[in-house]
């Protein structure tokens, strides 16, 4: 068994045992409900064809239609997607919308297809989904190497199969709109929403903030970030961050961090339009005015990671705090953004000393929101100022949090804990 299935299924099965469920319920709760394992066939350029290995896999449907994102990657496998199914399944119950868990995804290199054959293995799949998802029984997303454009694709195969099954050729809007809702993350034009590309960072930072007004942390100036990862959801959060007056003092990519003199807070702008220009963050903040003006230095990934700031926040890869690293970490918060950055034995150490770390299902899970005011806003035939998208947000994701710090301070029992346990009891 894959190493991510195995250790989401054992963490699981100790919360629910913990939580003194029947055996019963707890293979219940392990089990997918459906699990579509197919090959997905596709002409090449060339005129040969090709075969692909897919996936779409419906975990818990307990709390409303299934809910998850499809990925392109050559790494795609059953147990892969089966893990990530259950995590989506955890982290809308931990958010409480109404949604359960799914996953899907295609074992391919998007980068050997060209867009023609991209486009046609997107169509390829929808047909071949299309009987299990809709509406209100299964809700695909964007995922990684997937993006608006291929779901606009999956969309308009999606209403053209509907169409012809139902034998509709004029489709009236509300109707057109009510289909829609089967996939989120969708082009403006065909349904799509506003807010939703910085969603996972401007959630992110809603979860610090109300995190922040607990434990009352920080000088006078307030506590110190470091953002490791400069993308969707680095970016994005420190930018919304910096804007709300929070001190973003480091960040990095997969090139190397900068960091601002005295962790003097950095111009996120600024940084931005150096990577832009240079493709990378390594020398931003040292070269010409950006420099002169700020006397920002730059540092290597794994120092940023150790600096003595009050709160990391890593948002690029999984397990990048870990045995080798933990001893040297020094933040009081981590704000896990991106999925799994905080390994199993860096978490108990970390969590012993009295770090607090806010888990992914948690502080990550703005994206999977904004995904839910999309698919509101199609099934009530609306379409929502970026405004009332942000307010919306704030809202759910503030209670969210309360929820799980209610729970973790009356039990006594660190954040992760507290969230597993609160969607384990809304799952089983
Ligand atoms: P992205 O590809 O847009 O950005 C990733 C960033 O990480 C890039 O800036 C890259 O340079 C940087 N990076 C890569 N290796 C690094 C390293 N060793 N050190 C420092 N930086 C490094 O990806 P994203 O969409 O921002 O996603 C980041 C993480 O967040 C992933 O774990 C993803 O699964 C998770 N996530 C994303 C979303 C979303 O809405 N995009 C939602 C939930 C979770």
């Amino acid at each position: 068994m894959n190493q991510i299935l195995e250790s989401i299924q054992k963490l699981l099965e100790e919360t629910a045992r913990k939580l003194q469920f029947e055996q019963k319920a707890i293979d219940k709760l392990l089990t997918p409900e459906h699990i579509h394992d197919f090959t997905v066939s596709i002409s090449l350029d060339n005129g040969t064809k090709k075969e692909f290995k897919a996936y779409r896999i419906q975990h818990n449907s307990k709390r409303g239609p299934y809910k998850g994102g499809i990925r392109f990657h050559p790494a795609v496998n059953k147990d892969e997607i089966q893990a990530l199914a259950m995590l989506m399944s955890i982290k809308t119950a931990v958010i409480g919308i109404p949604f359960g868990g799914s996953k899907g995804g295609i074992a391919v290199d998007p980068k050997h297809l060209s867009v023609g054959e991209l486009e046609r293995l997107s169509r390829a799949y929808v047909r071949k989904i299309f009987a299990f998802i809709g509406e209100e029984k299964d809700i695909p997303a964007p995922d990684v190497n997937t993006n608006s454009k291929i779901i606009g694709w999956m969309v308009d195969e999606y209403t053209k199969i509907k169409s012809e099954e139902l034998k509709i050729s004029m489709i009236d809007e509300k109707t057109l709109n009510q289909w829609r809702a089967t996939f989120t993350g969708k082009p403006l034009k065909m349904g799509g929403s506003l807010g939703r590309t910085e969603a996972t960072g401007r959630g992110g930072v809603i979860i610090l903030k109300s995190l922040l007004g607990k434990t009352g942390m920080g000088s006078d100036k307030g506590p110190t970030i470091a953002v490791q990862g400069f993308g969707n959801v680095g970016y994005y959060f420190a930018k919304i961050a910096s804007e709300q007056g929070m001190n973003i003092v480091a960040v990095s990519d997969s090139k190397g961090a900068v960091t601002g003199n005295q962790f003097l807070p950095l111009d996120i702008p600024l940084v931005m339009d150096c990577k832009q220009e240079k493709g990378y963050l390594a020398g931003c903040y040292c070269v010409g005015g950006v420099c002169d003006l700020r006397k920002g230095r730059q540092i290597s990934n794994e120092e940023m990671l150790e600096l003595p700031i009050d709160i990391l926040v890593p948002s690029a890869l999984e397990n990048v705090i870990n045995r080798q690293n933990m001893s040297k970490i020094k933040a009081k918060i981590i704000l896990e953004m991106a999925n799994g950055p905080v390994a199993e034995e860096a978490y108990e150490d970390l969590t012993k000393k009295g770090v607090i770390i806010v888990p992914d299902v948690l502080a990550n899970a703005g994206g999977v929101a904004a995904s839910y005011f999309e698919w509101l806003q199609n099934m009530q035939n609306e379409q929502w100022s970026e405004e009332k998208i942000n307010e919306r947000l704030k809202e759910l994701m503030s209670k969210a949090f309360a929820k799980i710090w209610k729970r973790s301070i009356s039990r006594k029992i660190p954040l992760k804990q507290a969230a597993l346990e609160s969607a384990i009891e809304s799952l089983i």
